[in-house]
């Protein structure tokens, strides 16, 4: 099979069998049926003029001629590694082209600063991930960069009121919102975005899909023009990378890339090499966290010691989220939000009676973990933000991993007993 082969005699390989192998020959690397680290900060030119060749594709000076590959170059540019990943992970979201980053902040501020010019404004969805919120208000805005929120289960057209005549530069959507899961529709965005979009300008809809990605929710096939992942969560699956992606239509990619070049956000060869061997069970991983995650919430939702619980599955026709979980979302996930009976005294006395499931930031991963937004992840966001918002202080965001469900229930009974 070649390096991009898709199919056999017709049948369509989908991405849980490419995961393997897909963009990656092993004549490349003596026989090695898995991708070496290329752990090299550069590569040799086997001539100047190709040296010149390679920069002048790399760096838009003239276009590949048909089947022309661009040369490797500098890690910074490119390396094998990340090239490879960033096929693989095109498979998942039905995207052109990929760019792997850092981090998911990295993937997101590269891409925001991509997009934004002075004067325009930013609309984004609320709640954010704090970092992203940190990032659009504490230093996007230094650079004459407006931002404009758009609240849940709000119509985002009425943000036109407060936009007035100035331009939108981009929508920034975090769907389903870290930490509480609010939804927001995708298509709604495209809608408003092609509304204030002109001839010579197109308004960029950029989803973060970290919470449901790459399995349960695919942007780009809902009228998103990139997907945006921290890929230290699901895409890494094990706690132990930080990693970003960007994915889009190649000419969007290209754009970004550029940025990626000259900040230097990119990931390293060690770090893709890791999270192609992530991509292997990312499925696997991912149907069991959810699986679970259905179990707990259930769990959850009858505890008397729960006021509310935050979770897809749990959706019922008369939630206002209910009709864009139908149409943009295909499961649930695994991440859960519930608010316990009390404040923060008591949302502390059950994560530190918590035995299994671990007492840390992120998610996505193989085990279990719980925090406190509030304190933690969102303790930089605007406080009359924070409660407007839902991330009050009995919230707890817990991410299920894929323990036994009943070890787990056993562990959130014993820390609710607690409080
Ligand atoms: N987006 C979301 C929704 C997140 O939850 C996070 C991290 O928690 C990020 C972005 C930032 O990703 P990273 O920590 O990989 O920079």
């Amino acid at each position: 099979m070649n390096e991009y082969n898709r199919e056999i005699a017709g049948h369509e390989l989908a991405p849980e069998s490419l995961m393997m192998g897909y963009g990656y020959r092993p004549e490349w690397s003596e026989g090695s049926l898995k991708s070496p680290i290329f752990q090299t900060s550069t590569f040799t030119f086997a001539s100047a003029e190709e040296g010149k060749r390679f920069f002048s594709i790399a760096y838009g000076l003239s276009e590949p001629e048909s089947g022309e590959r661009p040369g490797l170059i500098y890690s910074r540019i490119n390396n094998p590694d990340l090239e490879i990943l960033e096929q693989r992970l095109t498979l998942w979201d039905g995207a052109e082209a990929g760019l792997v980053f850092a981090s998911g902040m990295a993937a997101i501020t590269t891409t925001v600063l991509t997009f934004v010019t002075p004067g325009t404004v930013l609309v984004h969805s609320v709640p954010l991930y704090g970092g992203s919120d940190h990032f659009l208000h504490h230093i996007v805005n230094r650079f004459g960069i407006d931002t404009v929120a758009w609240e849940p289960a709000s119509d985002i057209d009425d943000l036109n009121e407060v936009i007035g005549d100035r331009q939108v530069s981009m929508i920034l959507m975090e769907t389903p919102a870290n930490p509480t899961n609010d939804l927001f529709s995708i298509r709604q965005a495209r809608r408003f975005a092609d509304a204030h979009s002109t001839d010579d300008h197109h308004v960029t809809v950029a989803v973060d899909n970290t919470f449901l990605g790459p399995i349960w929710q695919h942007p780009l096939a809902h009228g998103a023009d990139i997907v945006l992942y921290s890929a230290t969560k699901y895409i890494g699956g094990h706690s132990d990378l930080i990693a970003g992606a960007a994915l889009g239509s190649r000419e969007i990619m290209a754009r970004i890339g550029e940025f990626r070049t000259i900040l230097g956000t990119m990931a390293t060869p060690h770090t893709g090499w890791l999270m192609m061997r992530s991509l292997e069970t990312l499925s696997l991983r991912m149907r069991r966290q959810e699986e679970n995650a259905q179990i707990v919430a259930r769990f959850l939702d009858d505890h008397p010691k729960v006021e509310r619980v935050g979770y897809l599955g749990l959706l019922q026709p008369s939630d206002d989220a209910y009709e864009i979980y139908n149409d943009q979302c295909e499961g649930p996930g695994a991440m859960i939000s519930l608010w316990v009976h009390g404040g923060e005294e008591e949302a502390f006395r059950f994560l530190d009676s918590l035995q299994l499931v671990q007492l840390a930031v992120s998610l996505g991963s193989t085990e279990s973990l719980a925090q406190h937004p509030a304190s933690m992840t969102h303790a930089g966001v605007d406080p009359q933000d924070k409660e407007r918002y839902g991330v009050s202080e009995s919230l707890v965001r817990l991410s299920v991993g894929v323990e036994h469900p009943q070890d787990i229930i056993a562990d959130l009974a014993n820390a609710l007993d607690k409080i």
